[in-house]
């Protein structure tokens, strides 16, 4: 059954500005599946207000504690169930809110997500002896960080975000941001390692990656790592050549360097098993490996092409969708039809001899002509409000039609 629209949308007067997400896995946690969150939230509340609601799929609520300093408020303790439909948590308090700045905090148990390779999910591969591998990852572009911790999953609730990490030892942690201090560790199994904050930005460009993959670092102005299975190290050399290259011909274009958020790095990282082509979480943008890594004795050049100009289509993404967001997904067409532009110009730029702004006009101005002659073909913008109306805006007519507007 399905509510009516404005039933899935956040109301407006409680934005959050700032999480702690701690995330713990325990020495077995993929043999489990199972891992802990704790999430601290500052919230500013705008609007007087006895709810708070917030997203949370598939988490199993432990506690939910709403403070100010020197203040404890009382919640009126239904059940922590968010809503099978909405995926919304409402969190009632006794008293009313006045406006001002609080604290809520939520405690969960977890599991890494079974069904698909969105949320937070466990992935296994091989390595050179035939013995499994475990990694945990993150794909929350749509409507999944909501898996990972409880939080305001819409893109124009921009906030700062605080990661640490309890996981086991023998791996290691890529997140956002710059690693903060040293890995500590907890226990005999365990270490314990903090990110920096975040710039301002919404839930759905955080990540995380929790594996024993090995980095190649190039440093310019920023470090650049391009980081996969150890097994697949000789195949990282491509991507690290090109991407500085192609940031930097970005940061000429827009006149804003990419570091002017903050950010600190730029982290690549091959996932052996991953739904999108790739994700442009910011500093940490994850690809499958065939978008990533490029072997020169066993891949064709075709494969060069794609893994340069993937790169340069998630490189725009930093500017066009993350420093710049659109205010809900309706319009998707916006940051992907720019990204798509720049996936054939600025690769062009680097990579003269492949004629990327002739392959431009058949494979983009053609294919978007031709999806555009179905009669179910939908406007580059119209309204969306459920995940699977979401989702469904990612297709071929808001990359290519949206690529071919933003060309004219
Ligand atoms: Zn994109």
């Amino acid at each position: 059954m399905d509510k009516i629209t404005s039933e899935y949308r956040l109301p407006k007067s409680i934005v959050p500005v700032n999480y702690d997400v701690i995330l713990k896995l325990d020495a077995d946690a993929f043999t489990t599946n199972n891992f802990q969150g704790e999430v601290n939230i500052t919230l500013n509340v705008l609007k007087r207000t006895d709810q708070i609601l917030i997203h949370s799929k598939n988490l199993d609520i432990i506690s939910v504690n709403l403070r100010k300093p020197n203040e404890n408020f009382n919640l009126t303790h239904r059940s922590y169930m968010s809503d099978a439909l909405t995926d919304i948590l409402t969190i009632t308090s006794e008293n009313q809110l006045s406006p001002g700045f609080y604290y809520l905090d939520i405690t969960y148990n977890a599991t890494f997500n079974p069904y698909d390779m969105h949320g937070f999910y466990k992935s296994t591969y091989p390595n050179e002896e035939g013995k499994t591998e475990f990694l945990a990852t993150t794909q929350f572009e749509v409507t999944n960080a909501r898996r990972a911790f409880p939080c305001f999953d819409e893109p124009s609730f921009k906030a700062t975000f605080n990661l640490s990490v309890v996981y086991p030892k023998g791996y290691n942690v890529i997140a956002n941001t710059l690693q903060n201090g040293n890995v500590n560790v907890t226990s005999e199994n365990l270490e314990i390692v903090n990110f920096k904050t975040t710039p301002r930005m919404s839930t759905y460009l955080n990540a995380f990656v929790i594996s024993n993959f090995t980095c190649d670092t190039v440093e310019t102005k920023l470090p650049f790592r391009v980081c996969s299975r150890a097994e697949a190290a000789n195949e990282r050399k491509y991507a690290l050549d090109i991407s500085p290259k192609l940031m930097n011909y970005l940061e000429n274009f827009t006149g804003i360097p990419y570091n002017v958020s903050g950010i600190g790095k730029m982290d690549q990282v091959a996932i052996p098993d991953f739904s999108a082509g790739a994700m442009e979480n910011w500093g940490l943008i994850t690809y499958r490996e065939s978008t990533l890594l490029w072997d020169p004795n066993e891949s064709s050049n075709l494969y060069k092409q794609r893994v340069a100009s993937v790169i340069a289509h998630e490189f725009a993404h930093m500017w066009f969708g993350n420093l710049v967001t659109l205010k809900w997904w309706s319009d998707v067409y916006l940051s992907e039809g720019f990204a798509r532009y720049f996936q054939y110009f600025a690769t062009d730029r680097i990579e003269t001899e492949w004629e990327m702004d002739k392959q431009f006009v058949v494979e983009q101005v053609h294919s978007a002509l031709f999806t555009d002659s179905f009669s179910a073909s939908e406007a580059l913008s119209s309204p969306v409000t459920t995940p699977k109306e979401i989702s469904s805006k990612f297709d071929l007519i808001s990359y290519n039609k949206g690529t071919h507007r933003n060309h004219n």
